[in-house]
């Protein structure tokens, strides 16, 4: 029998959870226990599960379509091989460069992606905290390139999952930064400045697997001792349950967006950058009061 590859994080997830009992003994050892809370974790948990039902969900709802795509449509033949495998993570770890770059800049996807931010700790555990709203922001169209190019959609699902694996081992404040790889791979360092809210940071580092596309593009942030990084959101959202934490984000988007005075606001809330709601409530008050001035 195959294995299905959209089991793939399940599978490893014995492997994740030893590194998190390291991470714990480590912690220890060292006296700094408290750079994990058991709540936080425990909704990070919840929240990875969450996620693993609703992507597992998403799948097997746009499969037909990966499928048709790259039955009917695809440019090229890759003939199955290492090449084309390499070929396929440049091509899908380029893509997870954008998809998390405009996940941060357009408040629609941030509704989902925020959840991933929401920790206001960094550990492996925080790896664990995903959206269970991915399907409804659109990931899953990011991929689709692939299926046209001419990948095959069971491999295009094995390399997305296999990058997230990999991410798991970048949520962590036990490694120092790593000399030459650095320049090449996201590494523990890079990722902490990907998390926090300073704005040295903030909005820097998006990579998946390679860093290549964050110095090329020009969102490389490097960590230094002299800023050190303050985890979580700049609206932080102040709990631990997984589906407060889920849908809380959502619910202010589209709040905000259904009391919105026109269309071009109600898109800004809906599309804008995630700040813009700031400047749009703004722009209301001010209204509201040159109105009542008036
Ligand atoms: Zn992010
Ligand atoms: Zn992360």
């Amino acid at each position: 029998m195959k294995f299905p590859v959209e089991l793939i994080l399940l599978a490893l997830a014995p492997v994740f959870l030893l590194f998190v009992a390291w991470e714990l003994w480590l912690f220890r050892r060292q006296g700094r226990l408290g750079l994990y809370h058991w709540r936080d974790s425990l909704c990070s948990a919840a929240l990875g599960l969450l996620h693993q039902g609703a992507d597992k969900l998403a799948w097997v709802l746009v499969l037909p379509l990966y499928g048709w795509i790259y039955q009917h449509h695809r440019l090229f033949d890759f003939s199955a091989g290492w090449l084309s495998f390499f070929l396929l993570f440049l091509g899908q770890d380029f893509l997870y460069y954008w998809f998390h770059r405009v996940s941060h800049r357009v408040r629609w996807l941030w509704a989902a992606h925020s959840v991933h931010h929401s920790s206001t700790r960094m550990n492996f555990t925080t790896a664990f905290r995903q959206s269970l709203m991915y399907p409804l922001a659109g990931m899953w169209a990011f991929w689709l390139p692939l299926a046209w190019l001419g990948f095959p959609p069971e491999q295009v699902v094995a390399v997305v999952l296999l990058n997230l694996a990999f991410q798991f081992f970048v949520h962590t404040q036990a490694a120092p930064k790593l000399g030459w790889l650095e320049y090449v791979f996201n590494t523990p360092s890079i990722h902490r400045g990907h998390h926090a809210k300073n704005p040295r940071y903030i909005d820097h580092n998006y990579a998946g697997v390679l860093v290549v596309w964050d110095r090329l593009f020009g969102t490389y942030a490097e960590e230094l001792d002299s800023d050190p990084c303050d985890y979580g959101t700049v609206k932080p959202v102040n709990s631990f349950n997984p589906l407060w934490v889920s849908l809380v984000e959502w619910r202010d988007m589209l709040a905000e967006a259904w009391h919105a005075r026109n269309w071009r606001d109600r898109l800004v809330l809906l599309f804008g950058p995630p700040e813009a709601a700031e400047k749009v409530a703004e722009r209301q008050r001010a209204g509201e009061a040159r109105r009542a001035a008036a």
